[in-house]
């Protein structure tokens, strides 16, 4: 007997919806807020379509900064980078989309800023890796966890960007 074939059912709108959108904490280090480069680099996730949910300028706590780079504890540059993070004001911020994680970790570029390719913020602003001037989580996982560590829960802000239809069909 002849099979029937399964009827294909596309719903665009549907396959849209299961797009993980995924969360990332990006932080201007000290040495980009000492150096004027906060609206160039929030510029950057502005002009790709990212939605920013979380900003704040923040003087971190040592137990802060150590927490947030627990998994380096072991490294020799670990006291350095630390004193380095609480040695002025850093600005927070939280932001959204599909694929926002491994998109933000290319507009950053390579840890090494001397490494980092021309167009991306280290590669563009950047000459050392004690100096990289910006984070971003490696993983949605780390996203989530350090958004919740640098943020309190008020200060984080749900909304929808008018232009969402003129960036996702
Ligand atoms: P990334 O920030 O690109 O994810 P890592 O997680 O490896 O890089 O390191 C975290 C931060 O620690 C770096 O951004 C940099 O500020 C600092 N760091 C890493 N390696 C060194 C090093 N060899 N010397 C000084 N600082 C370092």
């Amino acid at each position: 007997a002849k099979t029937l074939a399964k009827p294909r059912i596309f719903l665009p709108h549907l396959v849209a919806s299961l797009e993980q959108v995924d969360e990332t904490y990006i932080m201007v280090k000290p040495d980009g807020v000492q150096r004027g480069l906060v609206g160039e680099i929030i510029s950057r996730f502005e002009k790709k379509g990212f939605k920013l949910t979380g900003l704040k300028l923040f003087q971190c706590p040592q137990d802060l900064a150590e927490e947030h780079y627990k998994d380096l504890k072991g490294k020799s540059f670990f006291p350095k980078l630390i004193d380095y993070i609480i040695s002025g004001p850093v600005v927070c911020m939280a932001w959204e989309g599909v694929g926002v994680v491994a998109a933000a970790r290319k507009l950053i570029g390579s840890t090494n800023p001397l490494q980092a390719e021309p167009g991306t913020i280290r590669g563009d602003l950047a000459v050392q890796t004690g100096r990289n001037v910006v984070h971003g989580s490696d993983s949605p996982e780390n996203g989530k966890r350090e958004i919740a560590l640098w943020f309190k829960e008020g200060e984080l802000c749900q909304w929808t960007p008018t232009q969402e239809p003129w960036l996702r069909e």
